[in-house]
């Protein structure tokens, strides 16, 4: 049986270090501010959005939602950003996606203030992060890389492979994984012989957004499994992993829930204090 990587634990040990930031920002008279741009009526989108309040809110973190109509046009919504750029009080924008389609998503990622961008989706930040240099790192494949730390899993010279390459998760990923020595392989719907591929993986990270897509078969005896997905089927949520088959074979694996996402909005938190430190540091060399 594998050991079970424990995404909400993990996340309340590192809140009590995210609480202790903030307490310091406080005693300078800074309380970190986070805009979240909510976009239309999406069910999911507003259940992710609700997460992020609501861990805003136990953190003392402020926070606020600007709920914008489906029909919103490009320039409408640039103009929101700008002004939430402009702001002091605002120091992390994160604009919740999938946009509605009639929205320039890259127009609209590229409008928020590289300083203020804590999902680290602006092409400066992308492009820091593929240079192994300091910058906001996406929450989710810093989240993942945070779970392995805690859980004492030394990714240098192990062979990570990736399954999907979105710019949100598995590019990412791929950069801080080979940041930290490990060998990485990254798959897509176009790899041929998948299987073959991930069963070489001493660390499978399932990104794929296909419920219980990753089956005992593809997995190595021993293999640590990341599981980033979340589907539902009917009311319940199931990851990418086909968790009671592949836990069997693993040495350790995420349950979904509970796994990756509680540390994603953990991680937006920490990129929102990073981002009020940084705007502290700018101040005082004012
Ligand atoms: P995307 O849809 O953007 O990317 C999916 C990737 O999977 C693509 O690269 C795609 O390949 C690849 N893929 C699809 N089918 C196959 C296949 N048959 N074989 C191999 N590769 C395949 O998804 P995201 O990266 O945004 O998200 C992935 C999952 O993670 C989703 O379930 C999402 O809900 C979840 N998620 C969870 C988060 C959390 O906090 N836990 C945060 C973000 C996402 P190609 O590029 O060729 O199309």
């Amino acid at each position: 049986m594998a050991r079970i990587l424990d995404g909400k634990q993990i996340a309340s040990e590192l809140k009590e270090n995210i609480a202790l930031e903030i307490a310091k920002l406080k005693e300078q008279s800074i309380v970190p501010g986070l805009a979240v741009v909510l976009v239309g009526e999406d069910p999911a989108s507003k259940v992710y959005v609700g997460h992020k309040e609501k861990a805003c809110q136990a953190l003392g973190i402020h926070s606020e939602v600007i709920r914008l109509a489906e029909t919103i046009t490009t320039q409408e919504l640039l103009v929101q950003i700008k002004q939430l750029n402009q702001r002091s009080d605002i120091h992390g924008i994160l604009v919740q996606l999938p946009l509605p389609q009639q929205l320039d998503e890259q127009r609209i990622i590229e409008s928020v203030s590289p300083d203020k961008d804590v999902d680290g989706f602006h092409p400066i930040n992308v492009g820091l992060l593929s240079l192994g240099r300091k910058t906001f790192v996406p929450c989710t494949p810093r989240g993942i890389m945070e779970m392995l730390k805690f859980s004492a899993i030394d990714v240098a010279g192990k062979h990570a492979v990736i399954i999907g390459r979105s710019n949100i998760v598995g590019k990412p990923l791929a950069a801080l994984l080979l940041a930290q020595n490990a060998t990485v392989t990254v798959c897509h719907s176009h790899t041929v012989n998948l299987a073959q591929v991930t069963k070489e993986a001493d660390i499978l990270i399932a990104a794929v957004g296909k419920g219980r897509f990753v089956t005992e078969n593809m997995v190595k005896q021993g293999a640590i499994i990341i599981d980033v997905g979340i589907n539902r089927e009917g009311k319940k949520l199931v990851g990418d992993v086909d968790f009671d088959e592949v836990e069997q074979v693993a040495s350790a694996i995420t349950p979904v829930p509970g796994g990756v996402g509680p540390l994603t909005i953990m991680m937006l938190m920490a990129n929102t204090i990073e981002a009020a430190k940084r705007r502290a540091l700018c101040n005082k060399a004012k």
